[in-house]
């Protein structure tokens, strides 16, 4: 079977010259979307993005070391990346945030990756940054929040940025030295087939270097939990959804390495989850139509080159 896509583990084991695994870390900070009277997005949960991560009360280097221990006699794995993971890492004071990323620098720890929002990011932190990853040999990636480039969706989900903040983040972090992998929603409610090919297109021409693709699943507590249950909220089918990734990738530069096609959730905490579908059935079932029809990354990766007379 022929590779159809950068896939994210052949990315690793190029970089690294073996398996590498990312060790998540929450920190105890929240997202200025969701502090004070802010509701969030949409979608958010109560654990702002993820739910495999230990109390945040523990000290950065103490989840590390669980984390690390759990993995490596799960792998027998060398190198790791450090993940803060969950809500907005880069919105806290900045002597915490340097502390806390000083905390997760060791000898077996190959990448750091930080999660956070586009208009959340300052010049500061980013030039601490690029002293680190010189100084340390580490690559540093800023993972990023986009979802839609249809700005009217983002408004209606109550992002609380647009698409010319997520711009301007991916122009100072380049600037900086700091790689960019952009989280993507496919298939919002409002969003249309065009929305997810400029999407793809827009990460593409601001050469942001791996991506996420997630389908948007409907966890309990939030507005679109509320909206769910009224029978407020249109769903775009699993096989729109499909249909949609695929192009999502065919418009996709072939350059950007690709960390996932589709996320999970616990199914307690979620009152509607990937059509009740397994993730990696739906992985499989997008690679077999790649397949079928030879369709790759980047096929129909040709709009960004001038066109001759
Ligand atoms: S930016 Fe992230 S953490 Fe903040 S409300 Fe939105 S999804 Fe939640």
């Amino acid at each position: 079977m022929k590779i159809r896509y950068n896939k994210y583990s052949d990315y690793l084991l190029k970089r690294y010259g073996e398996k590498v695994y990312k060790l998540p870390i929450k920190l105890s900070g929240t997202c200025p979307n969701r502090d004070e009277e802010n509701i969030g997005c949409h979608f958010c949960g109560e654990e702002g993005g993820s739910f495999e991560n230990l109390d945040p009360a523990m000290d950065v280097k103490n989840q590390l070391k669980t984390n690390k221990e759990y993995i490596s006699k799960k792998y027998n794995s060398n190198k790791f990346i450090a993940y803060f993971q969950n809500y907005t890492n880069t919105y806290m004071s900045f002597s915490i945030f340097k502390e806390s990323i000083y905390s997760s620098i060791s000898d077996d720890i190959v990448a750091i990756y930080i999660s956070t929002r586009p208009d959340c990011i300052t010049n500061d932190q980013l030039a601490f940054l690029n002293r680190i990853k010189l100084e340390y040999d580490l690559d540093i990636v800023m993972e990023i929040g986009l979802q839609t480039s249809n700005y009217k969706v983002l408004n209606r989900i109550n992002r609380g940025h647009g698409l010319a903040e997520f711009i301007d983040a991916v122009n100072r972090c380049k600037s900086h030295g700091i790689d960019i992998c952009t989280h993507v929603l496919i298939g919002l409610p409002g969003d249309e087939i065009l929305d997810t090919i400029e999407t793809s297109k827009i990460v593409s021409a601001l050469k942001v270097d791996q991506i996420k693709l997630h389908a948007l699943y409907i966890l309990k507590n939030t507005e679109f939990g509320k909206q769910y249950l009224d029978h407020k909220l249109d769903l775009i089918s699993k096989e729109e959804y499909i249909e949609r990734v695929i192009l999502f990738l065919r418009y996709l530069s072939p350059e950007v390495v690709v960390q996932r096609l589709i996320g999970r959730s616990p199914l307690e905490d979620s009152l509607f989850s990937n059509w009740s579908t397994s993730w990696w059935k739906i992985q499989d079932e997008i690679i077999n139509i790649m397949e079928l029809n030879n369709f790759y990354q980047g096929d129909l990766f040709d709009y960004l080159v001038p066109k001759e007379v």
